[in-house]
C-alpha cells in the first residue's frame, strides 16, 4: 500500500499538478488541508483535489475559513483579504465540500491532521509543541501539514523529549518499531521553509518507510494568475523565495 501526502495546496494549481504528476501510481491520497487560500485557482484545485480516485482528506483553517466556519480574526490581513477572495471564487456546493471535511482522519494505523492534537489548528513549529501531538495522539504515526515547513519530529515511546528533523530538500524517513513519528510532509502550494519547490510525500507501508520530496513547478505562472485576480503583492512575492 503506498500513499501520496500532500497538504497546504492553497489554491495553487501550478504546484499541485507538478505533485500529482509525480504522485502518479500511488493507491490513495491523503491529504492534510488547506486546499483552497492564498492562491489564484482555488475552485480548479478543489475539483482536482476531490476528483482523486481514492482521497482521505482533513480541513485545514483556511478551507474552514472560506466558508465561515472559522473565525477571520485569526489571519493576518494578507490571509484574510485573500480568504475573502476565495470566498467569492467558490460554489455554495464547493463550499459544502469544503464545510463537511473532518478534522481528524484515520488510515493504516496513522492519525492525519491539519495542525495537531489535541487542538486541530494548533501549530507543530519545535519538540515543545510536539510533545502535546504526541500525548494526545492513539498510535505511533501522525500527519500534519499546516506550517508548511518540511520536517519530522520523533520520539522513543516514554520519552518526554522529541526530536526535530528539518526536511528541508527532503530525504526518506524508516519507520522504527518503539519510535514514534509526526510528520509534516511540508506545503504543496506555498513552502515556508526556504526552498521554493512543492513539497510532498510517499508512505510506503510494508516497506516501513516515507520519502519526502521537493518538485520545481511554474512558479511566475501562478504569480502571474495571482497579480491577475488582485491578491496582495506580498503573497505574490513570497512564492519565489519560499517564505
Ligand atoms: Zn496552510
Amino acid at each position: 500500500m503506498t500513499y501520496g501526502l500532500i497538504s497546504d495546496i492553497h489554491a495553487n494549481l501550478e504546484a499541485l499538478e507538478a505533485v500529482l504528476t509525480e504522485l502518479r501510481g500511488v493507491d490513495v491520497f491523503l491529504c492534510m488541508g488547506d486546499i483552497v487560500g492564498y492562491g489564484a485557482d482555488p475552485g480548479p484545485c478543489l475539483e482536482r483535489v476531490r476528483a482523486l480516485p481514492r482521497l482521505i482528506c482533513v480541513a485545514g483553517n483556511h478551507d474552514l475559513a472560506a466558508v465561515d466556519k472559522y473565525d477571520l480574526h485569526w489571519f493576518n490581513p494578507f490571509a484574510r483579504a485573500a480568504i475573502q477572495w476565495t470566498a467569492q471564487q467558490l460554489s455554495s456546493e464547493q463550499k459544502s465540500y469544503l464545510g463537511d471535511l473532518p478534522p481528524i482522519a484515520h488510515a493504516d494505523g496513522a492519525v492525519i491532521v491539519h495542525g495537531s492534537l489535541p487542538d486541530e489548528m494548533d501549530y507543530i513549529t519545535a519538540p515543545d509543541e510536539a510533545r502535546l501531538c504526541f500525548d494526545a495522539m492513539p498510535g505511533d504515526l501522525a500527519f500534519i501539514g499546516h506550517t508548511h515547513v518540511t520536517e519530522y519530529y520523533r520520539t522513543r515511546r516514554g520519552s518526554r523529549f522529541p526530536e526535530q528533523v528539518a526536511l528541508w530538500s527532503g530525504g526518506a524517513i524508516e519507520l522504527k518499531d518503539g519510535i514514534r513519528y509526526i510528520v509534516n510532509a511540508g506545503a504543496v502550494g506555498q513552502p515556508r521553509d526556504g526552498n521554493p519547490a512543492a513539497s510532498f510525500g510517499v508512505w510506503r507501508v510494508e516497506a516501513r518507510v516515507i520519502e519526502i520530496k521537493r518538485v520545481a513547478y511554474d512558479i511566475e505562472g501562478a504569480q502571474a494568475k495571482m497579480k491577475a485576480a488582485g491578491l496582495p503583492e506580498y503573497l505574490i512575492e513570497r512564492l519565489a523565495i519560499g517564505r
